[in-house]
């Protein structure tokens, strides 16, 4: 029997390179080896953007074509929509009672995202019991393996937690505990060196056309240090570069020497990057506008992942169930 990997992401705008990097190619890679169920995750969508809720239902739509544009396989994996199967919110509501409110209060990313993230309103219930409903992800599908950036390490340890307790609480071993399989790329930065989000609008999206790739490319904050094209730079500062290690490997010792031997400046510099990217982006975005003829393949593709979700959802929940009364 192959490992169980769930991953999730929630529809909240255009993919862009950070997701490409930090997620989407790990996961093409990992179809090959696990049984991958992945997920886009509009309840979670809704716990933070519950404003813009008409919008989310746009974004699932771009954001299947854009992951099956990338690579993801519905052959081999199974790609739905959470709210297609209610089952995660019963087991989340049955695992919100027995999560103590602490665990919850001292989760990092929750105290960090209320710190940082002024412009919504996130001091809600359902902000707070966010890890609760990706325990319920996870547990729903025994998964055994999360791929995951280092950030989000507090909330796989939350789970497991919570799988224990329920295991414990119930003498029963219903639940796997969940390794976390970290993503080995560093995570990308945005344009301006912050973290790669839209909320700071410093994002190249999958879909961007290669004039406004282009356009964004030379916006990149560079070198500090570097004020002249005769000044030699220092590329492990230069956030340029790591754009080259990760889209252009084999092109980043040549980088390297022309940018500390000052032989190139960094709007050439920039210039030679954004063709490399367009080397990754063209073909993605060739095969979403194929794909873009026919809709309603992309509408099946998400009905039949949902009824494959929910055949091993509703297992899981009668399991649940019979233990519970
Ligand atoms: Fe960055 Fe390239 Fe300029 Fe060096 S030459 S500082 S790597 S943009």
């Amino acid at each position: 029997m192959r490992k169980v990997v769930f991953s999730g992401m929630r529809p909240t705008g255009k993919l862009h390179l950070g997701h490409l990097v930090g997620a989407i190619q790990n996961w093409i890679d990992l179809q090959t080896q696990y049984d991958c169920i992945f997920s886009i995750v509009d309840w979670h969508a809704l716990m933070g953007e519950y404003e813009q809720s008409k919008q989310i239902s746009e974004n699932i739509f771009d954001m299947a074509l854009d992951w099956l544009a990338c690579g993801i396989d519905p052959e081999k994996s199974i790609v739905f929509v959470q709210s297609m199967v209610p089952e995660h919110l019963e087991l989340c509501m049955i695992l919100s009672c027995i999560t103590p409110l602490g665990w919850l209060e001292r989760n990092p990313t929750y105290k960090e995202q209320l710190r940082e993230i002024t412009t919504r309103d996130l001091q809600t219930y359902a902000f707070l019991g966010y890890p609760v409903l990706q325990a319920a992800d996870i547990l729903l599908y025994k998964a055994n393996a999360i791929p995951i950036g280092e950030d989000q390490l507090p909330h796989i340890e939350l789970t497991r937690e919570i799988a224990r307790k329920f295991n414990f609480l119930y003498k029963k071993d219903l639940f796997p505990d969940c390794e976390a399989i970290l993503t080995k790329t560093p995570r990308l930065l945005g344009l301006d060196g912050r973290k790669m989000s839209k909320s700071y609008q410093n994002t190249i999206n999958l879909s961007d056309s290669e004039a406004d790739m282009q356009k964004k490319v030379q916006s990149m904050f560079t070198d500090p240090r570097r004020l002249k094209v005769a000044d030699p730079g220092h590329p492990d500062e230069c956030n340029v570069y790591s754009y080259y290690q990760a889209f252009a490997a084999d092109q980043s010792p040549d980088v390297y020497n022309w940018c500390t031997m000052a032989q190139k400046g960094c709007t050439e510099c920039k210039k030679i990057l954004a063709g490399q990217l367009l080397k990754t982006l063209l073909p993605i975005q060739e095969k979403r506008k194929k794909m873009l003829g026919d809709k309603n393949r992309i509408h099946d593709i998400l009905l039949e992942g949902a009824q494959k979700a929910r055949r091993i959802a509703q297992k899981t929940m009668n399991e649940v169930k019979s233990i519970l009364f």
